[in-house]
């Protein structure tokens, strides 16, 4: 067996991201790749593989349709291009799959919805539903009403979240470069391509540029961050250019084709959903309670100095300790209820809160730290 294989195991179900620049040839939609997409994907159903899809390129399809320059600056137009895209993108790719007798699903995610828990599991109660009845998902952001404070921002992130999210074993995200290499072969001739990453160090990060295109919003980056998100969910992720031919059913093959970031020890599901859901707001705390959240303990309401922003139980907050964020957490009390208990001791909550749930404002479990 290739070491390539043996690194990659059985995978069983599988994200496929799609980038905008992989979708949009020569200024066009290329119907032949979406072709080939469906058709490496049925391969895979046929071997028993369960595929999920994250897409782009509602928005750069959107203002081709609308014959609007790439990349304007204004939210508007942009979210205009995304809803009149997006239904051309599902059109094109289900008649794609029904060439297979396959049907699609849309399903357009929203950061706040997913930063809301039950929302994020109902998420999963979908997929799972849809994958039983062999529809193959296909997801993209909601441009077309997200606002920029609260993003996913670039499929990338997206698809590392569905694919933790979903436990999938293998991220492929296809893009119109064949993986990382050392430095920007776009500037550097002598480049050289990492074929294996075992661990994101600082020098990963570094080999990271900033390249983009003109319809795309991604990068190296942000490809470096999907990685890490799924690192944490036990799930590997491979960069493969979408001009290899039959990338999709190759990578998942366990062929050496493009980089492949081999995944590390699973993080509790509900500590990754912390770590990557939006912070409605803010808990300041002093130094002994730092030291006990970095010793991964639970956060005393006696170390809470300030609460900040309006926020339920359980909704998620960045921690935050001489004006860095440490960790993020969800708490077991409301910011109303915390802003009473701060700086007490546990043993008065019940007294000022007229009950108690538990002793601590956060628990350990609740809590991802973002540093060390
Ligand atoms: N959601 C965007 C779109 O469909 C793409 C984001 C990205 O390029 O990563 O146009």
């Amino acid at each position: 067996m290739s070491e390539r294989k043996e690194l990659l195991g059985d995978v069983r179900r599988v994200v496929v991201k799609i980038g905008t620049t992989s979708l949009i040839k020569d200024g066009a939609v290329s119907k032949d790749f979406m072709d080939s997409v469906a058709d490496q994907v049925s391969r895979l159903r046929e071997e028993g593989r369960q595929v999920l899809i994250v897409t782009s390129g509602a928005v750069g399809i959107g203002l081709k349709a609308m014959g609007v320059k790439p990349k304007p600056k204004e939210m508007p137009i942009r979210q205009a291009a995304a809803s009149v895209g997006q239904s051309i993108l599902m059109q094109k790719w289900s008649e794609s799959f029904q060439k297979h007798g396959i049907l699609v699903a849309q399903i357009l995610m929203t950061f706040d919805v997913y930063s809301d828990r039950d929302s994020a599991n109902n998420l999963n109660n979908t997929v799972e539903s849809l994958l039983d009845n062999s529809v193959v998902p296909i997801i993209n952001e909601n441009d077309a009403v997200c606002i920029n404070e609260i993003k996913f921002g670039d499929n990338d992130t997206l698809s590392a979240i569905v694919a933790s999210r979903t436990d999938s074993d293998l991220l492929v995200i296809l893009s119109d470069i064949d993986g990382l290499y050392d430095s920007n072969p776009r500037e550097n001739k002598d480049a050289k391509f990492i074929p294996v990453v075992t661990k994101i160090d600082e020098t990963v990060k570094a080999m990271a540029g900033g390249t983009g295109s003109g319809f795309g919003t991604g990068g190296m980056k942000t490809k470096i961050e999907a990685a890490m998100i799924c690192r944490d969910a036990g799930c590997n992720m491979i960069i493969a250019s979408s001009s290899v031919y039959g990338a999709v059913y190759r990578t998942v093959a366990g062929d050496d084709v493009g980089t492949l970031f081999v995944s590390g020890d699973e993080v509790p599901k509900k500590r990754r959903w912390i770590k990557s859901a939006h912070a409605g707001g803010r808990i300041t705390i002093d130094k002994g309670a730092e030291k006990a959240v970095l010793d991964h303990k639970s956060l005393l309401p006696v170390g809470i100095r300030k609460v900040e922003g309006e926020f339920k139980k359980g909704e998620v907050v960045d921690i935050v300790c001489d004006g860095a964020v440490i960790a993020k957490g969800s708490p077991s009390y409301s910011s109303k209820e915390l802003s009473a208990i701060a700086g007490k001791h546990s043993e008065e909550i019940e007294k000022i809160l007229g009950y108690r749930l538990h002793a601590d404002a956060i628990l350990s479990e609740n809590i991802a730290l973002l540093i060390i």
